[in-house]
């Protein structure tokens, strides 16, 4: 596999190369891939099958609580789901509603406990080693990662991909990356983001990418700095809606049959009161062999009962549980790396094992957060919008889990999913298939 990172003076050398070799026909692979810098992996061509494809766009909005678009106006946004369909009681997330767990739930159709990525940081029992969204080691290390994102069953079968952005869109997973794809920087401009997924749209039909991941964060930085309450939430809402409406419009100008899905991977909640400091109840730290958060590690099963015992019915602004006793619905009771025993809040709380040493200055408290159990805080409700050539226009859907994604995306795009060398996933087309325009519906596989 070879990866080609696009700096000015490479673009340039391959610029000049291409030219010299083909006399014009790939160049345009080159020019198209300036806006950004893209890092591309030579899968070679779309397959013959994968070209009858239509073409995908998934865009996260990340922390755009479900009720935004109508709450803050979000002309674009609101056109869309008129255009096409929409949840507008919202789509569920996974447990905990945090971004890494749900955007890889969202790429992978599997719970978190089954994708393994339990958290945006958490540590492994077995590796004896921490994975954190903020360690670039971790997040593109591929074997941390389960399940088979969208872009790896879309690129084993032939179909070009792209991601401007996404969790695990770093890593190598099962073998495979997204043909284009870049290093994770915030700073990059948002409407840079988009002249991006244009350009790929406007590839050669051979290397043009069938499924693109697009992201914006700056809705929920907004969320966690202000609260989903303020000012400063509705010009990021409105900010984003303008780069839909920007994405829209240069789709349509392409003429492509385009399905455009727009998702967020948690709402936000207006924190209450202080933080809750486990310790208070459970001093002894040495009974973890790592703390992360309020994640807990004991040592033993002893020391896990001992702190369960003592957290136990202590306030009722928090549940413990037992790894293996965590209720149904929030299917977290599998997986070694969300630790033992587990705390729940029971509404928007903060939650920490100890409180860090004095620095002298004020605590920063964070006034939005998401992570909390969604049947407890509805405010961790996600967004859903999508439309395009298979979509049907004006239908609204009922409120239905993440995990769905993946069989729709999948279905779009006539990926099979029968055959999942990671096993079967946990998402149901099902609650979506009403969306379907027959056209999708019947190109069944
Ligand atoms: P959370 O704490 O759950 O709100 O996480 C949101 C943070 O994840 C934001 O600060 C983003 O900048 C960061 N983030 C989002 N996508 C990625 C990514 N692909 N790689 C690294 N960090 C990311
Ligand atoms: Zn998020
Ligand atoms: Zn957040």
């Amino acid at each position: 596999m070879r990866v080609m990172k696009s700096n000015l003076l490479q673009r340039v050398a391959i610029l000049v190369f291409l030219l010299a070799l083909s006399g014009g026909g790939l160049i345009s692979v080159a020019l198209a891939q300036d806006v950004t810098p893209v890092l591309t992996i030579e899968h070679g061509a779309n397959s013959p099958e994968a070209r009858k494809q239509h073409y995908v766009i998934l865009v996260s909005l990340d922390g755009f609580r479900y009720d935004y678009a109508k709450k803050y106006d979000a002309k674009n946004l609101q056109a869309l789901a008129a255009s096409g369909a929409t949840a507008p009681d919202g789509m569920i997330p996974a447990y905990p509603s945090l971004t890494f767990p749900n955007h890889y739930t969202l790429a992978t159709g599997l719970y978190p406990e089954h994708h393994g990525i339990v958290a945006n940081s958490f540590y492994d029992p077995e590796r004896k080693q921490i994975y954190s969204l903020s360690n670039p080691a971790t997040v593109t290390d591929g074997s941390w990662y389960g399940g088979a994102p969208l872009w790896v069953l879309a690129e084993q079968q032939g179909m070009r991909t792209a991601c401007f952005f996404w969790p695990g869109s770093e890593a190598e997973i099962q073998g495979a990356r997204p043909s284009y794809y870049l290093k994770y920087d915030e700073k990059i401009p948002n409407h840079d983001r988009v002249e991006q997924v244009l350009a790929w749209l406007r590839l050669p039909e051979e290397r043009r990418p069938h499924l693109i991941t697009l992201y914006f964060s700056e809705v929920d930085h907004q969320g966690h700095e202000h609260g989903p309450d303020s000012d400063e939430v509705r010009a990021a809402v409105q900010a984003v809606d303008k780069e839909i409406g920007a994405l829209e419009a240069g789709v349509k100008k392409l003429a492509l049959p385009v399905d455009i899905i727009v998702v967020s991977d948690h709402g936000m909640a207006a924190v209450q009161g202080d933080y809750i400091t486990l310790d208070q109840y459970f001093p002894d730290a040495g009974a973890f062999e790592k703390i992360v958060g309020s994640q807990l590690y004991a040592k033993s099963e002893a020391d896990a009962q001992r702190a369960y015992a003592a957290l136990h019915g202590k306030s009722d602004k928090f549940e413990v549980y037992r790894r293996s006793q965590m209720p149904t619905p929030l299917h977290d009771d599998r997986n070694p790396r969300s630790g033992d025993p587990i705390v729940v809040t029971t509404g928007p709380y903060l939650v920490r094992f100890s409180a860090p040493p004095s620095s002298g200055t004020p605590e920063h408290k964070q006034v939005g957060a998401h992570g909390f159990d969604p049947e407890r805080v509805p405010d961790m409700k996600a967004s859903f919008f999508a439309a395009g050539v298979d979509i049907r226009v004006g239908v609204t859907v009922a409120p239905f889990d993440n995990v769905d994604i993946y069989p729709l995306v999948a279905k779009l795009l006539g990926l099979d999913t029968s055959h999942l060398k990671t096993g079967p996933i946990d998402g149901d087309l099902r609650p979506l298939q009403g969306i379907l325009r027959n056209r999708a519906v019947a190109a069944g596989n």
